[in-house]
């Protein structure tokens, strides 16, 4: 069978020799018929000259994906090969660690895939055809190079509806887990990878979470705990730690979470941060340390001005709480409000505080997270040290 073809426009092959990982349909010349998607196509140039291999889509604006600049077959030797290239990477990052993501899709030359590892387990989300088709193969594959006691599939995401294809959440080899521990750090976390929030926990705070430990301090506080992350390693120095979650569920991991751990000192609130860290200001209570790690406010530049706003709102009183010498640790996971535009509004939260602040340190996600030069998508995580005088 002959390989289907896509030809691309001038301006594609442009994007495409400077080495941008995504095509869009302007840029795709007569988009061929009879492509379901999901294939991997030749590309060509306008006067078909060979540019490469690329996944199609035929529903998403996105309508190739770079799998590669020569035509090596685009088989289960080619996955393998990329799959152990991204695990080779992590084992030397994080030497005996067993939670790390495996696969950071594109910025692992996997695009729409992410694997990550929680011990014995594996979490996976298939974001398009191109991966959804190959689920098997890439099963099989991760079994080959890990011999997970389970495969969870976490593609119960909403970016699969540009893609044609319903969010879809189950096994794909093993049986449902339950409740599994990793490790962070010297703290060990419980999660539940089938009905936790996405792969079933937030792995590219990893790095960050470890490095809080180092900031806890007296009474700290950790606003949109999660499963605890950031609230245990701070609780390990603190003489207390209030986290505040509104999911229920969590609230309810979080404390079996502390348990585990011997944490007697972490008092756990369900409640919206944003009405807590109002009423606890107006209380009078102070903090020594802070952590803010909202989930991401802006899901598309529509929303970026009302993002700003509840950044800078949370900041603002977070930096009013702390007493001096105190220590925010503020997170964005949101990709629209990018690096600069954070630093900005916290500068902004800074003179409304009418405190002074010292930036001590920017940090992003943790290496399991690379970043892609030239996609900019794959760098969305601040995590910024500030110290409040
Ligand atoms: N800090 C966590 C990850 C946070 S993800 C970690 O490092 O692992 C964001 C969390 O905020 C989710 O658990 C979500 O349930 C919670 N959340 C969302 N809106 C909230 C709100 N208004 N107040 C408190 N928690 C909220």
């Amino acid at each position: 069978m002959t390989q289907p073809t896509v030809r691309i426009t001038k301006k594609g092959v442009e994007r495409w020799k400077a080495g941008h990982p995504w095509i869009y349909a302007a840029d795709v010349e007569a988009p061929p018929k009879g492509l379901e998607g999901g294939e991997v196509v030749r590309v060509e140039d306008g006067r078909g000259w060979f540019l490469g291999q690329a996944f199609f889509s035929k529903e998403s604006k996105i309508v190739l994906r770079w799998l590669a600049w020569d035509d090596t077959p685009v088989d289960a030797a080619f996955f393998r090969e990329r799959l152990s290239r991204a695990e080779a990477m992590r084992r030397a990052a994080y030497p005996g660690q067993t939670a790390y993501r495996v696969v950071h899709g594109e910025a692992d030359l996997l695009p729409g895939l992410v694997v990550d590892r929680f011990g014995d387990f594996l979490s996976v989300q298939l974001l398009h055809k191109g991966t959804e088709r190959r689920k098997e193969l890439i099963a099989d594959l991760l079994t080959e190079l890990f011999h997970p006691k389970a495969i969870v599939n976490r593609s119960d995401t909403n970016v699969r509806r540009h893609e044609g294809l319903e969010p879809e959440k189950g096994l794909l080899r093993g049986d449902a887990p339950g409740a599994i521990t990793y490790r962070e750090g010297d703290v060990e976390l419980e999660a539940d990878l089938l009905q936790g929030q996405k792969t079933g926990a937030f792995l590219d705070q990893r790095d960050n979470h470890v490095m809080a430990s180092a900031y806890g301090a007296g009474e700290s506080l950790d606003c949109f705990s999660y499963v605890g992350g950031f609230a245990l390693q701070l609780a390990r120095k603190a003489a207390k730690v209030t986290a505040v979650e509104i999911s229920e569920a969590a609230c309810g991991q979080l404390r079996e979470n502390a348990k585990r751990n011997g944490l007697s000192n972490v008092e756990v609130i369900t409640a919206n941060a944003f009405d807590y860290l109002r009423d606890t200001l107006d209380e009078g209570k102070r903090f020594d340390t802070i952590v803010l790690d909202p989930p991401s406010f802006a899901k598309n530049k529509g929303a970026v001005e009302a993002a700003v706003r509840g950044y800078k709102e949370i900041n603002l009183r977070a930096m009013q709480l702390l007493k001096p010498g105190g220590t925010l640790i503020t997170a964005s996971c949101t990709f629209h409000v990018d690096e600069e535009r954070f630093e900005e509004l916290l500068d902004a939260a800074a003179a409304d505080s009418k405190r002074r602040v010292q930036l001590l340190e920017k940090r992003g996600a943790g290496m399991d997270h690379p970043v892609l030069l030239g996609l900019r998508e794959t760098r969305y995580l601040k995590c910024f040290v500030l110290r409040v005088l």
